[in-house]
This record gives C-alpha cells, structure tokens and sequence, in this order.
C-alpha cells in the first residue's frame, strides 16, 4: 500500500503536539522539521517540501494558532489542508470536447501502464456513461503492445484499430480517426508510442501526432513506483506537449508516494486518475482532498462509501439485511457477502479507509489472506442445498464429510461453523437494536 511511511512518520509528528496541552513556537518548529524530512524521505519534490513547510507555517502564525484553543487540532487541520492544496484542491474530470468524438492521447513511457490505462478509461467511460469507446493502436514500437490492446479490446468489448507494426503511427493515426468516425464512437483514444526514455525521434512522432489528432486530452502515465523519475518525466512531456491530464499508476504498490505529492505543484498540471491495480477495473478519479486525509492516516470514508455502493447489489444487500433480522440468515447469504467483500479489493485496503485506522497496530502486519475466504467458500461449496439453507442440519458426520469434500481438517470446518452461528446471532442483535453486540463486536 502506497504512503505507509509517510503516514506513519506524518501521525507521529502530529501525535507529539497533540500529547501537549499548549504548544509553543519551538514545538510547532520541531513538528515542522519532522514533517519536512517526512515528505523527503517519501521522495517529495524538495522545492515542492519546501513551500509546504512555508505555507503551514504562515497559516498557523496568521490564524495566531499558538494561542487559540486546541492548537494541535488546528495544525493536523492546516497541514491537511496544504497537502490537499499540493495535489490540487478538488478533481478535474476528462477534458471532453464540444464536438464528437473526443479524442484521448494517451502518452508515456515504456511499462508506465499506457496501455493498459486506455483500457481502463474506456472501461469506465463505457460503463459508467454509456460511451462508444474506440481505441487505435499506434505503439509500434513495444513488442507486442498492439497485441496487448487487441486483446484489452476484445475483454472489454471495444473496438481497436491496427495496422500492424510496420506502417508509420502517423499514418495509423489519420485512418484510425476516419474508422473511429465510421463506427460513430464519442471517445477516440489514441495509444502513442512509449520509449525507455525521452528522446527526439519519440518527441518529434508525438508532436507529429498531436498535430494531427488534435487532442482534447493528452494523458501523460506515469508510474507512482519510479517516486522522484515520475516527476521529471512529467516535466519532461509538459515541456513538448504541453499535456492537459496525468494519471498516476502502481499506487496499489508500495510507493512512497512522492510522484503523486509533486506532480500538481512542479508541472501545474492536474493528476485525473490513478491506478491502483492489474484489473481493468482499478482505476480511480483521483480526489487531492481524500487523498491528503488517507495520507494523514484519517480514512477515507467517501471512497470506502462510494466503493460498496458501486460493488453492493442493493436489492441483494437489503434480502440480507432482512434475513439477519430475522436470524435466518444461511449460508448461501454468507458466501454472497464474501463475494462481494472480495469484490472490493484487499481487505487490508479497505480497512485502511477507516478514520483512525491506518495506523492501528493490531492491523500493521496483519495480512488478512484472500485464501482464507476461499477455504471457507470450499466448505460451503461442499454442503448439500439443504444444509446451506439449514445450517442447524450439519451434524458431526455431516461435518466430516464436509472435511473430506473440501480438503480442509475437520477442526477448520468446526471453526467456521462456529464463528458463522455467533456471527448470525450477533448480527440478528443489533439489526433488532441491541448494541451490546456491536459493542462485543469491536472488542473482538
Ligand atoms: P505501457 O508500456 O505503458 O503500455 O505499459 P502496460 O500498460 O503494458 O503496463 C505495464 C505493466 O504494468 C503491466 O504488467 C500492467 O498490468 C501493469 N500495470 C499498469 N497499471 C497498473 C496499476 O495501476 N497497478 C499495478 N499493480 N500494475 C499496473
């Protein structure tokens, strides 16, 4: 997971001035230094650290913060603030043109994700505003990355252009664009040449591109992972291109998360996605303001919010809240809930969007394994249909053989069934109003 350092040493800073009771200027100092080498050490731009420590500084002595009440709060509130002015203030969306179709350039260089995210946007685009994507494949020089879009094409059930590698991608452009006209699609994208690195002949193509495509967007990817190498990478692009979007893959990753604190402040060009996985469906608007308080260790109660929206089946959700209330919640509610916590991505992930619990000890180094979940679906998997929906049916020879079927020791199959009926009987409680269970819950 992206940021863990970060935050980790960002609460420690902040967690010292919140122990005290008043705060003087020399503390608020030493706060302040910790947090400048904080954001060093995640590979934040230095001169970008620098302002940071400027502007939180002048706020805190405008707001005459020392001598307020609860000057600590203020601080974390300020520093909050800052770091969402750093990556941009609010999201920007896709540039869209008033003309059909908008056309997508998508640049960057080799193994950033380029391809991969043209997949993903049209994805999104398709699904969440109906869209007719089209998509032309104009790499020609990465082995296999026309194949690769192909494919992403085929997957995701858009159409893509290609005329091999041996036609010049200007060329591939221009008739890409009159075949994306005739299929009658809204968003073109166009996948530009990526290179190892800058050079002239790779800038001089895509400016060649540019020139004929016309872009209302061109989306710069670059790899959270490559921290201080994105930024220049960026500034390196802007530079030719003047670039209108940046999306920042690899943050699922473990990246100290410098590229993503930089890039708005040192280019002025917004960050609009990121990616945060190999499926085509990890990909997420990038907001600054949720992401200061993920960094800060606060959660992010939104994007959990919005997630188990857009993954839960609402009606699904309600026929099991409704069994849980009247405890008779079975176990084929059981495996549709793991289905849909799997869904969601890794759990370690999403308990991390909960305020306060980034940091928690207890989940530090737990790595709460997907492969238990899919014992325990083994198991059910094992059951007959009368026992899934009579869970009281499964007595200890039934046990045995629901051992054998699913490969699992029996004292994990007694497990399971245990922790399923205190669950079934906690869940039943609280549904009905009584939260000792929640209470009992937490205390787990
Ligand atoms: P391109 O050369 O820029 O077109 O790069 P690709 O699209 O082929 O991506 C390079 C590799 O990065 C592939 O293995 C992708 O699956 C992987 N990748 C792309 N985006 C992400 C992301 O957000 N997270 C992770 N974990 N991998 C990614």
């Amino acid at each position: 997971m992206a940021f863990e350092g970060l935050t980790e040493r960002l609460q420690n800073a902040l967690s010292g001035l919140r122990r005290k009771g008043k705060v003087t200027d020399a503390d608020l100092r030493e706060t302040m230094r910790e947090i400048r080498m904080a954001l060093l050490e995640a590979d934040v731009n230095f001169g970008v650290v620098k302002e940071f420590v400027r502007n939180v500084r002048e706020k805190a002595a405008g707001a005459k913060v020392l001598d307020g009440l609860n000057p600590a709060q203020q601080i974390v509130s300020i520093v909050n603030d800052e770091l969402t002015a750093m990556m941009g203030e609010a999201a920007v969306p896709l540039n869209k043109s008033a003309k059909i179709p908008t056309v997508i350039m998508m640049v960057g260089l080799q193994g950033a994700g380029k391809t991969t995210t043209a997949g993903k946007l049209a994805l999104k685009l398709k699904t969440e505003e109906n869209a007719r994507p089209f998509m032309i494949a104009a790499d020609v020089y990465r082995p296999a990355a026309i194949e690769q879009l192909t494919t992403l094409g085929e997957q995701i059930g858009v159409p893509v252009f290609e005329l091999g590698t041996q036609v010049d991608p200007r060329e591939i452009v221009k008739q890409g664009l009159a075949a994306a006209a005739e299929a009658k699609a809204d968003y073109v994208f166009i996948d530009a040449a990526g290179r190892l690195q800058i050079d002239e002949a790779l800038m001089q193509e895509l400016v060649d591109v540019k020139e004929i495509a016309q872009p209302d967007e061109i989306m710069l990817v670059v790899d959270a992972m490559t921290g201080q190498n994105a930024v220049e990478t960026a500034e390196g692009f802007d530079q030719r291109l003047d670039i209108t979007g940046v999306t920042l893959t690899k943050l699922d990753g473990d990246t100290r998360g410098g590229a993503a604190l930089s890039i708005r402040a040192v280019t002025g060009k917004p960050i609009k996605f990121v990616g945060q996985g190999e499926k085509m469906t990890d990909l997420d608007v990038f907001y600054p303001d949720r992401m200061a308080s993920r960094i800060l260790g606060m959660g992010d109660l939104l994007t959990l919010i919005e997630k188990a929206q857009k993954d839960f089946d609402e009606k699904e959700a309600e026929k099991q809240m409704e069994k849980m209330k009247s405890n008779t919640f079975d176990f084929n509610d059981f495996i549709a809930q793991l289905d849909q916590v799997q869904n969601m991505g890794p759990l370690e992930d999403i308990l991390k969007m909960i305020p306060g619990m980034a940091n928690n000890p207890a989940l530090k180094n737990a790595k709460l394994d997907p492969k238990d979940m899919d014992r325990m679906k083994a198991i059910v998997y094992s059951m007959t249909p009368s026992e899934r929906e009579n869970p009281d049916l499964i007595n200890p020879s039934r046990r045995r053989r629901l051992a054998a079927g699913s490969g699992r020791p029996i004292v994990e199959v007694n497990r399971m069934i245990k922790q399923f009926n205190e669950m079934k009987t906690m869940m039943s409680k609280m549904m009905n109003g009584n939260t000792a269970g929640m209470e009992q819950m937490m205390n787990a």
